[in-house]
């Protein structure tokens, strides 16, 4: 499963946070729809494979689990057939409806500080009744604290773009007018911001301690070569180690996903999603500095022809 809820901050985290975080208590999961316990998977940094989070063998879900039967509806590929609005509709983490970013929190490793009323005012003395997030319990759309999510429903469920979706300070109001492909063949200004994306170069990713420069294939080739292509530069002087190892990371393993789909002959290719600021001299260059708003993933992005 790609998410599951810390048993004590209540939180839903995307197994990618396990890449961030140095010291967590591989105990500390469940199922975000059954309560069953989860065990992170694949989550060392030295991993080149995207962490998850399995049950154990001998426990099973609940048979009313929205975590599995949202897990069976990607596996089974239906949305990627046809519209499936209704599941959609009623399901809390398939189809994100919004963006909401919030505060980070130091302790986001398991180590809940009991007495810090301020940031978990709403786990109460056994940490299990109450949800930080009433949003958790009830069968309709979550909104989602990374683009991580939005991205993986862009994907998953090309026929249901037509769904609603807010972003704050992007204009649009559903997925096929947030999301915005970078152009192939030229470099141009874009005057309003979305949720930009391109395949991911398979070369190097060049870092230092300030600066990471992500190269994108989208933009200009010439004899198979990149001429000029976009890239982005992701700022990261002020992230701790760990965020920016989580960042690599992902960019790494959707590098080796995108080449091992090649040699199985799959349309999978590695996406790099973002919401960045587009340089003002250099229209090739994007700049981002919040870890929320850059995610990579491996899919096949399906352009159906919808009748809307
Ligand atoms: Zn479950």
């Amino acid at each position: 499963m790609e998410s599951a809820r810390n048993k004590l901050t209540r939180e839903i985290v995307e197994a990618e946070m396990l890449w961030q975080l140095n010291d967590f208590d591989p105990k500390g999961y469940e199922c975000w729809g059954c309560g069953i316990d989860m065990a992170p998977r694949s989550w060392r940094k030295e991993n080149k494979m995207r962490p998850n989070f399995s049950k154990y063998p001998n426990q099973s879900h609940s048979k009313d689990c929205d975590a599995d039967a949202e897990e069976k509806i990607v596996n089974q590929g239906l949305g990627k057939k046809h519209s499936i609005k209704d599941k959609l509709e009623n399901s809390p983490g398939l189809s994100p409806s919004r963006l909401v970013l919030i505060e980070e929190r130091k302790h986001i490793g398991g180590q809940v500080d009991p007495n810090d009323k301020t940031a978990y005012s709403s786990v109460n003395s056994n940490g299990k009744n109450k949800e930080v997030n009433d949003d958790t319990n009830k069968k309709s759309r979550r909104p989602a604290n990374t683009i991580r999510p939005i991205c993986r429903a862009f994907i998953n469920f090309p026929y249901d773009r037509n769904m609603s979706l807010n972003i704050p300070g992007i204009s649009g109001n559903n997925y096929i007018n947030i999301f915005k492909k970078l152009t192939n063949n030229e470099i141009r200004k874009y005057n309003e911001k979305k949720i930009f994306y391109s395949s991911l170069q398979w070369k190097k990713i060049k870092y230092n301690d300030e600066l990471l420069i992500i190269p994108l294939t989208s933009g200009i080739w010439s004899d198979n070569r990149p001429e000029q292509t976009y890239k982005i530069y992701v700022d990261w002087s002020t992230w701790s180690k760990a965020k920016k190892t989580m960042l690599l990371n992902e960019l790494t393993a959707a590098q080796e996903e995108a080449k091992q789909a090649k040699k199985e002959k799959k349309e999978d290719k590695a996406w790099v999603f973002f919401i960045g600021e587009q340089d003002q001299i250099n229209f090739d260059i994007f700049h981002v500095k919040d870890q929320r708003l850059i995610c990579s993933i491996i899919g096949d992005i399906i352009y159906p022809q919808l009748n809307t």
